[in-house]
């Protein structure tokens, strides 16, 4: 499978045949993945694919067994201080001093950011409804997940790494102040690079996205261009069929005797010409979901 891979000039984030394993587990198996500047890229995949693995490499956190990560075309493990200054990070478990009250975080976080926006810290404070003197640990998950948001946006880095940020957000919260924080750090120039398990956030936000699943990229490119290369067939044939038909193209198949219906990847009058050749026709046709995308390349239920 091919897939994009902009120059590293232009990459802020660039891996190149990246391996991870754990004991006998291989968490990363020959991942490349190349994210443009001012671009929201989507890593989306179930639990266990190795989302939080690849984070931490971006991080600095792992080193490649095999490959090779770079981010603003630095090592993060050799140069830690050259890519986390202009990282802002939002770890899946938050991590935050339960003991401090949310003004002091806000301080005490303040003191490691020479570009901390103070002005901007406090206007998030204030959209995401933040007690100042609230203790952390009395906060709920959700609250929790915005100062963690809020910490990682206050010094305007170049880089916005989250991991599952909507772990805790109700909808309504996930919709009108992570989609709004994620687009508007992407219009003003900046990366973003989160990960999810829900297609339909992937759907909304990202403008690249790449499917994870057991440590393997299945797909990655364009939100649209994925979109629009992948169709479902609802196929008749002439005659019954015995056995599943063999369509090129196709990533999965369910049906029986004479109506199949296909998802498949490619141009849509190449994917006609195959089903002709086969002696059927396309009785319909509709745009699949990303959820039916990842169904079928991952070749299992996507677990939401
Ligand atoms: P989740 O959405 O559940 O957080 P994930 O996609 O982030 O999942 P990872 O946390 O990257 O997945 O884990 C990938 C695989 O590597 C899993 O099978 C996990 O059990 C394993 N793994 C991760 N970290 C370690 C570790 N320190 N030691 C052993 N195995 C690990």
């Amino acid at each position: 499978m091919k897939f994009p891979s902009p120059s590293s000039a232009d990459a802020v984030i660039a891996i190149t045949g990246l391996r991870r394993r754990f004991g006998a587990k291989i968490a990363l198996d020959n991942v490349s993945l190349y994210v443009p500047r001012g671009c929201v890229f989507g890593l989306v995949g179930e639990n266990g694919a190795g989302k939080t693995t690849l984070i931490k490499h971006l991080l600095g956190l792992l080193k490649a067994e095999a490959g090779s990560v770079r981010v603003f075309g630095l090592n993060p493990v050799a140069e830690p201080v050259g890519v986390l200054s202009r990282t802002g990070y939002l770890s899946e478990y938050r991590d935050l001093p339960g003991w401090m009250r949310v003004d002091q975080l806000l301080r005490y976080t303040q003191a490691f950011y020479p570009k901390w926006d103070e002005t901007y810290a406090e206007e998030l404070r204030e959209q995401f409804g933040l007690d100042p003197a609230a203790q952390v640990k009395t906060l709920s998950q959700g609250q929790q997940a915005k100062a963690g948001l809020l910490l990682a946006l206050a010094f305007r880095p170049e880089l916005l790494l989250l991991d599952e940020p909507s772990t805790g957000l109700d909808p309504i919260v996930r919709r009108d102040i992570l989609e709004a924080v994620i687009r508007t750090v992407a219009e003003e120039g900046r990366t973003v690079f989160f990960s999810s398990h829900l297609l339909d956030e992937i759907e909304r936000v990202s403008d690249q996205l790449a499917m994870i699943h057991q440590g393997k990229v299945v797909l990655c490119g364009q939100l649209d261009d994925v979109k629009s290369t992948h169709r479902r067939l609802v196929l008749r044939f002439n005659e019954p069929q015995s056995a599943p038909p063999k369509i090129l193209r196709a990533l999965s198949l369910t049906g029986s005797g004479r109506e199949w219906t296909a998802l498949c990847n490619g141009a849509r009058e190449e994917l006609i010409a195959d089903v002709v050749t086969l002696g059927a026709c396309v009785v319909s046709e509709q745009t699949p979901t990303l959820d039916e995308i990842f169904v079928a390349r991952a070749g299992q239920k996507h677990s939401v």
